[in-house]
């Protein structure tokens, strides 16, 4: 038998309130978590159980959905205001971008495993019906020139370092939430002051799967 609805619901709100107790005070990251369901995101109903922990989880092409610890961060971080026109790299699950969408964000992100890029397009469009998210097959070093500039740029996945083409497609004004390094990652926030001006701040250690270059057509 399968995890109760019930149960779900109440593990929800008790993540919610430890999410406030580790320093999530913006009320609509909050309020994000509350109408974004994880559970939803997570393949393996199997794993509904555990949709509620602090704990990363396992999702197709061997990557990861993100501890939501992580996911509160970034978004708090990122300081999201209605309207914000925000690049996503590392569409993953489509959880992150979910919830930036329910802040009031626009979200276009990218992802470049094409088969993550398809299920998490159906899910989110089709089953979920999430609107202002804009999904993207490709590769998150090069952005989205086309839709470029952005009020706002996450990276989801561990960046070897900070892409130029990035910070190129940031407004002067944005903020770039980017954990950066290998194994472990350093989370930056780079605040582009004028046209090739920058000042960067850092938030501690945070664990990623790794930002890769390419596409991937088929899982090996
Ligand atoms: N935001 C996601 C996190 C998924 S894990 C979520 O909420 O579930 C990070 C994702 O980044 C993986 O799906 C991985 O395939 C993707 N990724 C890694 N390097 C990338 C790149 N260069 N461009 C786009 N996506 C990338």
């Amino acid at each position: 038998m399968g995890v109760s609805n019930y149960m779900l619901q109440g593990a929800k709100k008790t993540l919610i309130e430890w999410l406030r107790q580790q320093g999530i005070t913006d009320e609509n990251v909050l309020h994000a978590f509350d109408v974004v369901e994880r559970h939803k995101f997570i393949e393996n109903t199997l794993l509904w159980n555990r949709a509620y922990e602090n704990t990363p989880l396992p999702i197709a092409c061997g990557q990861t959905i993100s501890q939501p610890i992580t996911v509160a961060f970034q978004s708090q971080i990122l300081q999201i205001k209605e309207g914000d026109q925000v690049l996503e790299i590392g569409t993953g699950s489509g959880f992150q971008a979910a919830i930036l969408a329910t802040m009031g964000a626009r979200v276009f992100t990218i992802e470049r495993q094409l088969e993550l890029f398809r299920k998490t397009r159906i899910l989110l469009n089709n089953t979920l019906k999430i609107k202002n998210v804009f999904m993207n097959y490709g590769d998150g070093f090069e952005g989205l020139p086309d839709k470029a500039p952005f009020d706002k740029i996450i990276v989801t996945c561990g960046a070897p370092n900070v892409p130029a083409a990035l910070l190129n497609q940031l407004k002067v004004g944005g903020i770039m939430v980017i954990p950066v390094g290998d194994g472990v990652q350093q989370m930056h926030r780079i605040i582009k002051t004028a046209e090739n001006e920058f000042q960067a701040e850092t938030f501690g250690e945070f664990k990623f799967v790794p930002m890769l270059q390419k596409t991937v057509k088929l899982n090996p």
